[in-house]
């Protein structure tokens, strides 16, 4: 057997990256300060949003946003149960219900056509995931939540580079939350931000990351001393300026990342074209895809020794996801059980993600083809 290491996910850190955090480690302010307001300007014009808040995770993004519409005890925010548990978890801190939508077969994006029906009085807002970097419907959504008065916030921690229908991540929103964790497209190992067109939301989340603060240590250093008042309860979920200075030129980068994943996602797509036992999720026509996640299905009966014998051969591989509503905690308060999600729990239980990312190279993506082609021909 050949003995090889190819990771799920290696990062993209460059010389300039670390040159630039060297920089901030050698200046007085590690914390929030210039280096994460000029992040904070490049996201926001990338995203052609008119303003960017950087937070200190996605969670926290999905947190202080629901906090600042309001969602509270007895509201219900209605989201997707094919996620990654920081969706509903944001909203469980609240002390709100998530109410769990199932998912379009082909796509594994919310089922904008399941939306209406689960409205009720104590609905606040949709929160919706671009699934492996696959926009979600988004003007049909923003219809629904325009004809009932609700907000729109994207959990975008899987794309910040699609479009659909020439719509941008966060165009149509109210919020959309950015995670910049350890293998998401740019990361600072943990880090994350909020997009919004709302100043009034902006200056809110400004303070509300740093305990309702009216003035930050950077504020605070560079003017004379000023006496820091207490306007509301916020919470400490700032960005640091190490964080910042990883991500600042990473950005400048985005889109020829972008680039290397499609042809490697083009790559994979032809790799498994002759191979019968293998499907993939649909890549609609009038999308940018993101391509955070290369997914592929393979029989739910045989999905987890595939996986076990993917990883024999030295390959990382993971799944996305186990849907919410099969995770203890959710199966257990609102009591759910299998049937009830059928198109999230086939998808869960058929999916495997395979390596992608841009220094995955030609050799590399072929042993990885070869293996799973080999693993998956079981008749
Ligand atoms: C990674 C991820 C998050 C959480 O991001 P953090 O920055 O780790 O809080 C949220 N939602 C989805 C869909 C994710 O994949």
């Amino acid at each position: 057997m050949i003995k090889r290491k190819i990771e799920f996910f290696r990062h993209n850190l460059s010389s300039q990256d670390k040159k630039e955090c060297l920089k901030v480690l050698g200046s007085i302010f590690l914390t929030t300060g210039e280096l994460v307001r000029q992040f904070e300007q490049k996201f926001a014009q990338y995203l052609k949003a008119n303003y960017a808040v950087g937070i200190s995770s996605c969670t926290d993004a999905l947190f202080l946003t629901l906090k600042y519409i309001g969602v509270g005890r007895q509201d219900e925010v209605i989201t997707t149960v094919l996620s990654y548990a920081a969706t509903s978890n944001a909203i469980e801190y609240c002390g709100a219900k998530p109410i769990f939508i199932d998912v379009e077969p082909d796509t594994g994006n919310i089922n904008a056509d399941l939306i209406e029906r689960a409205i009720t009085p104590r609905t606040k807002a949709i929160l919706v995931v671009h699934l492996y970097g696959l926009m979600c419907n988004m003007k049909k959504i923003r219809q629904i939540a325009d004809k009932y008065h609700l907000k729109v916030i994207e959990d975008a921690a899987h794309c910040i580079e699609g479009k659909r229908d020439g719509v941008r991540v966060g165009e149509l929103a109210d919020f959309a939350c950015f995670s910049f964790y350890a293998t998401k497209t740019i990361t600072s190992g943990e880090g994350g931000a909020i997009t919004t067109n709302s100043k009034r939301a902006y200056d809110w989340f400004i303070k509300a990351r740093l305990h309702g603060m009216s003035k930050n240590a950077a504020d605070r250093y560079v003017k004379r001393y000023q006496h820091n008042d207490m306007e509301f309860l916020g919470y400490k979920c700032n960005m640091s300026n190490i964080a910042a200075s990883l991500l600042v030129h990473q950005l400048d980068r985005i889109d020829i990342y972008l680039r290397r994943r499609e042809s490697l996602a083009r790559i994979y797509t032809q790799g498994f074209s002759k191979n019968t036992a293998i499907q993939m999720p649909e890549v609609l026509s009038n999308c940018v895809h993101a391509r955070y996640l290369y997914t592929i299905w393979v029989d739910p009966k045989k999905r987890d020794e595939i996986v076990n014998k993917i990883q024999d051969k030295g390959i990382g591989v993971a799944v996305h996801f186990f849907p919410l509503h099969f995770l203890s905690y959710y199966r257990k308060k609102y009591g759910y059980k299998r049937g009830d999600f059928p198109v999230a729990e086939r998808i869960g239980d058929k999916t495997i993600s395979l390596p992608l990312y841009p220094r995955l190279s030609a050799k590399e993506i072929k042993y990885v083809i070869d293996t799973v082609n080999e693993l998956t021909n079981y008749d």
